[in-house]
């Protein structure tokens, strides 16, 4: 220890930071030692080496020279104000002169080590820059001026400036050595092309080079991951101490489940079957993330796990966000399962009372095998007599409180999450990291395309005609709005409004229909299977239809003002079209945003692969955006980046979930450090380890 400081030591104990600047860190998120350290430059300077001043001539596009400040002046008045410096070497003295350059007046004085470097011009027949870019030096040495050099560029805020903070971190950094502890010996590090973490600390503020930086910058990258994981792995051994049902699959069973399918499963359905059939084999409960684009065939692969939690005399329950979905569910596993002996029933909010209880019943003595259901399966009358398996559709339409809700009941259950928002691979890891994934990466054969346009309202009504065309020689289209009424505040296209436009001008007499999200669900149900059955052509619509409604003579999708939607969303809603034999069309109106909306938009143009999309979300709203990383209560991330560091997050997510399965509490010695970290990296937020 150097000075009885340690890395929580308050910030202004550190030689030559004081009372005041630690005031000035503070608002900037820095109050210890550790802080500080890991206070990070935001970017690099390159500085090139400077030269000896005697060799510059004036005739060079751009020079450096460094030395120390002899003389200045400060010129307020006349036509061209000027603050000027003269700086010596020792080889030789040149000015440096910035036009209007009186703020430097407070920063430049005599006895100052700077940097200049810029172009270099004759002044009455000497050398000198002008308005070059200025460096304050933090030490007084130039010795390493010698090579090109990196200055770092630190987030500045309030009173203080990059160079300031830059000084600070420079008195800081002698402590590294001594504080930073490593997490790993050498042979884990070697394995791994890691660098030491304190040496990576070090060389993140003052880099030898590029290189060195970016070894740096990725073994922290690492460290983060690894934190973040260790938490996932931890929160997950601590779960899995209920086992669940085993779930043994025999050659038989398997056939007579195809069997029930009208079709052949698909390669991509029976890779994705393979490792969920594989993890119900066990009495480790299941928990994983089924990833499937739009239509391309999850809730069948869904189906065959609750087929086979059936076959070994346990029971399923599949879980979907609204009624409508739940009822869909229902009616398509009826018809798969249509003459078979297994019993399957619907429980949702609109389930009478008298219905409820007789289900409720049948449930508790076995007697139902598979419930599908929307929230009402989470009620506290619920209970089975052994339930095997949970699927639940459309993940983040569920919290997380409610996933656990039905964990609670008697054995864990097996649980399968069924998503058709893609999930960024990388999020999969992270905020729903404690889930294992697997993809059903290609739709069933015999689909059309999709083709997407961008235009704006003007397009559009270009458009109608054929649009009308199409719908009279039977095709169905969606028109989609951000609104439902009009709004006082927004001036945007609501779906009531234009369902009463269409069905008395260009539409007339095709059948509109109007559905959102504020209508009592009985009534969405009667006009989602009114538009089913073609007796409605043209859905004017909210957001509503967003998930999962599978119509198939549905060809021609309009969504208005998609600028105000993410890709991922609207990739999720052009999924509703194309769902038959020929191809779809989708138009997407952008009303406003600019070049920018129209170029973020132009993505799905090209783009038809939901992952792809996903990540090109995730890539320009951030996670905070889409999930916030921070509400689901993991480590805070600085240097990693999800999308960039995914192979980095890979390999954490694995060294994280070994050590957790050899040491689940990390009390072994050499994991002594780790628990430190993870103990600061969670304090408070979660009880990891145990309280302890
Ligand atoms: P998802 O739930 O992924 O949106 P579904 O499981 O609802 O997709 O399947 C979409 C449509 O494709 C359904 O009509 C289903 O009957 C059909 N389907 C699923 N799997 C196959 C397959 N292997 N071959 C042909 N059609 C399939
Ligand atoms: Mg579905």
């Amino acid at each position: 220890m150097s000075d009885g400081i340690e890395l929580d030591t308050p910030v202004r104990f550190v030689k030559g930071v004081g009372p005041l600047r630690a005031e000035q860190l503070a608002q900037l998120g820095v109050t210890t030692v550790y802080d500080l350290l890991t206070y990070f430059p935001r970017r690099f300077d390159l500085r090139r080496q400077a030269q000896p001043i005697v060799t510059i001539n004036g005739t060079e596009a751009s020079a450096t020279a460094a030395g120390e400040v002899v003389e200045t002046e400060d010129r307020v008045f006349g036509p061209k104000p000027f603050f000027r410096c003269t700086l010596t070497d020792g080889t030789a003295m040149i000015n440096a002169r910035w036009f209007f350059g009186g703020y430097l007046r407070d920063k430049i004085k005599k006895g100052v080590t700077l940097a200049v470097s810029g172009k270099v011009s004759r002044y009455r027949e000497c050398p000198e820059f002008v308005n070059p870019r200025l460096q304050i030096l933090w030490d007084e040495s130039t010795a390493h001026l010698q090579h090109d050099e990196m200055l770092p560029v630190y987030p500045a805020g309030g009173k203080l400036s990059s160079g300031v903070i830059a000084q600070l971190v420079h008195k800081a950094l002698p402590l590294v050595p001594s504080l930073i502890t490593p997490w790993f010996d050498r042979e884990y590090l070697r394995r791994r092309e890691l660098m030491p973490r304190p040496a990576a600390i070090a060389a993140m503020h003052r880099p030898e080079d590029r290189d060195q930086w970016r070894l740096a910058r990725r073994r922290l990258a690492y460290d983060e991951c690894l934190l973040m994981q260790l938490g996932i792995a931890i929160l997950r051994a601590r779960r899995e101490v209920r086992p669940a049902y085993a779930l043994p699959c025999t050659q038989q069973i398997d056939q007579r489940i195809r069997a029930r399918f009208p079709f052949t499963l698909t390669p991509a359905q029976d890779q994705a079957l393979a490792e969920i059939v594989r993890d119900l084999a066990s009495p480790m409960p299941m928990n994983r993330l089924l990833q499937g684009d739009v239509g391309s065939g999850k809730t069948v692969v869904a189906l065959y796990a609750a087929l086979l939690a059936v076959a070994n005399r346990k029971q399923a329950a599949i879980m979907a966000p609204t009624e409508i979905l739940a009822s869909q569910h229902f009616r398509k596993i009826e018809q798969y399962l249509a003459g078979s002996r297994v019993k399957v029933a619907l429980l949702s909010g609109q389930t009478p009372a008298k219905k409820r209880q007789e289900l409720l019943a049948a449930l508790a003595t076995g007697e139902v095998q598979i419930v599908v259901g929307t929230h009402a399966l989470l009620g506290d009358d619920v209970r089975f007599a052994g339930l095997a398996l949970v699927v639940i559709d459309e993940q983040h339409k569920f919290g997380v409180l409610q996933r656990t809700g039905i964990r609670g009941k008697g054995y864990a259950p097996h649980y399968l999450v069924m998503t058709a928002t893609p999930i960024p691979r990388t999020l999969a890891m992270t905020v729903f990291g404690d889930l294992e994934t697997c993809t059903i990466t290609a739709p069933p054969p015999g689909r059309g395309r999709t083709v997407t346009k961008v235009v704006e309202p003007a397009g559009l009504r270009a458009a109608m005609g054929d649009i009308r065309r199409r719908l009279a020689a039977g095709e169905q289209a969606y028109f989609i709005y951000p609104l439902v009424n009009p709004s006082p505040e927004l001036e945007l296209a609501n779906a009531t409004e234009a369902y009463e436009e269409l069905s008395r001008g260009e539409l007339k007499g095709l059948g509109v229909g109007l559905i959102h999200g504020q209508m009592p669900p009985a009534q969405k149900d009667s006009i989602m299977r009114d538009f089913a059955a073609g007796r409605i052509r043209v859905l004017a619509a909210s957001i509503v239809v967003e998930v999962g409604l599978d119509v198939p003579a549905a060809n021609i999708i309009v969504i208005n003002h998609a600028e105000r939607f993410g890709l991922a969303q609207l990739h999720q809603l052009r999924g509703r079209v194309g769902r038959g034999e020929s191809n779809a069309t989708c138009i997407l109106v952008a009303a406003g945003g600019g070049e920018e909306a129209r170029r973020r938009l132009g993505v799905l143009e090209k783009c038809n692969d939901g992952f792809a999309i996903a990540e090109e979300d995730l890539r320009i709203r951030g996670p905070g955006e889409l999930f916030g990383t921070r509400q689901h209560g993991l480590s805070e991330l600085k240097v990693a980046d999800l999308v960039e560091d995914f192979e980095l997050l890979r390999m954490a997510r694995r060294d994280a979930f070994e050590i957790v399965r050899n040491d689940p509490t990390l009390s072994d010695a050499h994991n002594q450090q780790l628990r430190r970290e993870v103990i600061r990296a969670y304090a408070g937020r979660l009880d990891l380890l145990g309280g302890g």
